[in-house]
């Protein structure tokens, strides 16, 4: 028996097609990318559920959405660029950064080749990390899911130490490093992750694949809180976790399982913040040199006792970040002769915005001896050089006038 033509529906039934029934599929493609805002995708027939199910695609929205995919491929694409012809890059999106770390390190643990050995596989953090990172991968080796060895970057001669002891499964680091914008060593940490079978594993958040692209430069995986500089105006929260296709696929599974799957309006979010991807961060890194300069000029009067920026001869990973990183970066952070002067700055400010985030396209202010009090003890933050003094900003698009003038007035005296 035939369907019933539409016009024979009853208007209950009829008012459930809202207008894709019978829709005009020559239409033109639309110029911005249509949102695909569904939970199913309907199929054709039997043989196209067998397919999706097969390909575990299109089929539900925990298995991968058009919005997700489509933003992803363009990250994988960003992740390979200037890599060797054979280097294997695919994305995948996920519901947060944290989301992207965690599927991310599991990925990595759920690999057989970690599992044949007899103890709790070795996992070496290059730290400063990212807290909520730092408290995952603590909380991991508190379930016995893994041991845990934390030195600090760039200390690549201490991780080849450990790794002549001991077999280490990961190395986990962040490039920039937080807030001291360090810069590790990735070429060294891959060769000695391939020389001893280990996997190293790249946050490079702070950097973007615009700046660095630890695939190409030897590392395995690499993870970005797409809610900073990829999305870039502070609406939208997703992570991305980029590497070969057998971690992908295996971190694609974590996800399905684990729910932590982006919501396509995120995804169509990012995929309109990734159109000005590159624009934004060549005006924000403009605006970041321009600032450290004002900074470090004008010291003295501003009572600014350092500037910690990568693009500056003084940044004791100057030189690596002319050779690993195409632009030094958004991301600066200066120390106040006092505590006293950096909260009352923190607090002076008027432009920039005091936002516990970063990457958008206002200029943001932090005061990491404060946001990080929770979860690092006083030892630890003086370790990660995170003094009482210190702000970071995470610079904008404005003006840089006006941003100078915001800075001068709430450093300046009363
Ligand atoms: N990685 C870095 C370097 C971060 O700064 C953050 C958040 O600030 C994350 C990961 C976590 O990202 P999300 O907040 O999207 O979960």
């Amino acid at each position: 028996m035939k369907s019933p033509p539409l016009s024979s529906l009853a208007p209950s039934t009829l008012l459930l097609s809202s207008g894709m029934a019978g829709a005009d599929t020559s239409a033109p493609m639309p110029n911005v990318p249509p949102l695909y805002q569904s939970v199913g995708y309907e199929l054709t027939d039997l043989a196209a559920l067998e397919q999706a199910v097969v390909g575990q695609r299109h089929l539900y929205v925990r298995h991968g959405a058009p919005n997700e995919e489509a933003a992803a491929r363009v990250l994988a694409q960003l992740e390979a660029r200037g890599g060797p012809a054979d280097l294997q890059v695919e994305a995948t999106l996920l519901s947060s950064g944290m989301a992207a770390i965690e599927a991310a390190v599991m990925a990595v643990l759920d690999d057989r080749r970690v599992h044949s050995r007899d103890r709790p596989p070795l996992v070496v953090m290059a730290s400063p990390i990212y807290s909520a990172a730092r408290s995952l991968l603590c909380a991991l080796a508190n379930r016995g899911l893994m041991t845990l060895h934390e030195l600090e970057v760039p200390d690549t001669a201490a991780v080849a130490a450990i790794a002549d002891r001991e077999p280490v499964a990961l190395i986990y680091c962040e490039v920039l490093t937080n807030p001291r914008l360090r810069v590790p060593d990735l070429p060294a940490l891959a060769a000695l992750a391939n020389q001893h079978g280990a996997t190293l594993l790249v946050d490079a958040t702070l950097a973007t694949p615009l700046l660095c692209r630890p695939l190409t430069l030897g590392a395995h995986v690499v993870v970005h809180s797409a809610t900073k500089f990829l999305g870039g105006h502070g609406d939208l929260c997703a992570g991305v976790v980029a590497g070969r296709p057998d971690v992908l696929e295996r971190v694609r599974a974590h996800r399905q399982l684990h729910g932590s799957v982006l919501d396509p309006f995120a995804a169509w979010l990012l995929q309109r913040s990734l159109r000005t991807l590159d624009v934004r961060l060549q005006r924000q890194i403009e605006n970041a040199s321009a600032l450290a300069s004002f900074l470090s000029e004008n010291a003295e009067r501003l009572g600014v006792r350092e500037v910690i920026y990568p693009g500056l001869p003084s940044h004791p990973d100057h030189a690596l970040a002319k050779t690993l990183l195409d632009r030094p970066g958004a991301m600066l952070a200066f120390t106040l002769k006092t505590p006293e002067a950096a909260r009352r700055a923190f607090e002076r400010v008027r432009l920039l915005r005091r936002v516990a985030s970063l990457g958008d396209v206002e200029s943001l202010i932090m005061y990491p001896a404060a946001t990080w009090s929770r979860s690092l003890s006083p030892k630890e933050l003086a370790r990660f050089g995170i003094a009482p003094g210190l702000l970071r900003l995470s610079v904008g698009i404005e003006d840089i006038a006006d941003l100078q003038a915001d800075l001068d007035a709430a450093l300046g005296p009363q």
